[in-house]
């Protein structure tokens, strides 16, 4: 399962990595920071734009790295609300990045608040059977160059958007780490590539701002719950008894809510953040009353945000979303308790918003009339 490129990608290494590389050349200390300037701060796009560097050292960095090793292949917009990014890597697997627009009440999109959803992995292993991305299962971790690559793509697309100012990552409000795969499932690469997002020679961007959502994979959320970068925390609960939660995710056989709750408990001890539920309702699977109240009482204890998301429909499953009733009468059972609630109205519904669903697509029928249709 493990991918080795031909090059690794320049976007997977550090400040200290690069400059221990460049060491080695004999090449002068402040040339890792130019490199990573180029890259970063001024986002070329080929090793001839970085003009200060001497001509030598460009050949082999072109010969040492993939400058960008995720092309962009495919873009869709719905609404201008959301921009679904589909790009494709050195061994031609797709992954998905998503730009959602949230219109602010009474102001232009221009004011909206703007979301990156970024993918961790090609598919996934925890076999949810409500989703998308874990229908065909895993093909393969990500390389943490491709996951900050990912970014990179967004930054150039905001560029385009603005031609006269070069727009920056900080200008999102949030990085949310679920789009595609089980973001704790490849700890080191996702670790990585946040601090390279994080680092002020990196993409600069707030760990406050970018929310990681696992499927409870404890052991790792306790990993997590001590590292310095302080990210916030989101658990895809959708099930507030065990029995339920089984039915769904097969991680509640490994991780039962016992173990998990004590993990959230933990996380949130530690870095002093409300965590969120996120609670997918699905028809006649997890949207009773007795659910509410059970997913209330659970809230209550870790103190947590609940994020309810009426489910997505997928072609080819079953699931349906509740009515707005039913979601209404749910979500008014936590309200009443005061916990901290939202109930998505999701965007992007019209182009596949769900997590992994336009690769799916794309990998079933192809890309139209490009030489990527082919591809599986
Ligand atoms: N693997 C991680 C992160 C990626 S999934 C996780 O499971 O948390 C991101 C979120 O999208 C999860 O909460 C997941 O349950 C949710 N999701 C998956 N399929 C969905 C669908 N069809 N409709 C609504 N949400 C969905
Ligand atoms: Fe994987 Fe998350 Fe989808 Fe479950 S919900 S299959 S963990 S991506």
């Amino acid at each position: 399962m493990r991918y080795v490129p031909a090059r690794p990608p320049l976007t997977g290494e550090t400040l200290d990595s690069l400059s221990a590389r460049l060491r080695e050349r004999g090449e002068p200390g402040f040339r890792a920071r130019q490199i990573l300037d180029w890259l970063y701060k001024n986002r070329v796009r080929s090793w001839e734009e970085m003009t200060n560097l001497p001509k030598p050292l460009r050949f082999w960095l072109a010969e040492t790295f993939e400058l960008l090793p995720a092309q962009l292949v495919l873009s869709r917009q719905a609404e201008d609300v959301t921009d679904k990014l589909l790009l494709e890597l050195g061994d031609r697997s797709l992954i998905e990045t998503v730009i959602i627009r949230a219109p602010q009440e009474g102001v232009g999109l221009e004011h909206s608040r703007k979301t990156i959803c970024i993918s961790t992995q090609v598919g996934c292993a925890m076999g949810c059977t409500f989703c998308a991305s874990g229908l065909a299962g895993l093909k393969r971790d990500l390389l943490a160059g491709e996951i900050v690559a990912q970014l990179l793509q967004v930054c150039y697309r905001e560029d385009a958007r603005t031609p006269r100012a070069r727009a920056e990552l900080a200008s999102f409000d949030n990085i949310v780490v679920m789009g595609m795969g089980e973001p704790l499932a490849n700890y080191d690469a996702t670790l990585l590539a946040l601090q390279i997002v994080n680092a002020e020679w990196g993409l600069g961007f707030g760990a406050r701002r970018i929310t990681l959502s696992t499927s409870g994979l404890v052991p790792k959320i306790l990993r997590l719950a001590e590292e310095d970068l302080r990210l916030r925390l989101a658990i895809s609960l959708h099930g507030a008894t065990d029995e339920v939660r089984e039915r769904i995710m097969p991680v509640n056989k490994a991780y039962p809510l016992a173990e998990l709750i004590p993990a959230i408990r933990t996380f949130s001890a530690r870095h002093g953040r409300m965590v969120t539920l996120e609670f997918i309702l699905i028809e006649g699977v997890n949207d009773s009353l007795e659910q509410a109240g059970k997913l209330r009482d659970i809230a209550l204890d870790l103190h947590a945000h609940v994020n309810l998301i009426p489910y997505n429909t997928v072609a080819g499953l079953e699931w349906r979303r509740p009515s707005l009733t039913r979601q209404e009468r749910f979500a008014e059972v936590l309200r009443g308790a005061r916990v901290s609630v939202t109930l998505r109205r999701e965007k992007g519904h019209d182009i596949d918003a769900a997590c992994g669903q336009l690769r799916l697509r794309t990998e079933r029928e192809g890309l139209p009339a490009t030489p990527v249709s082919s591809r599986a």
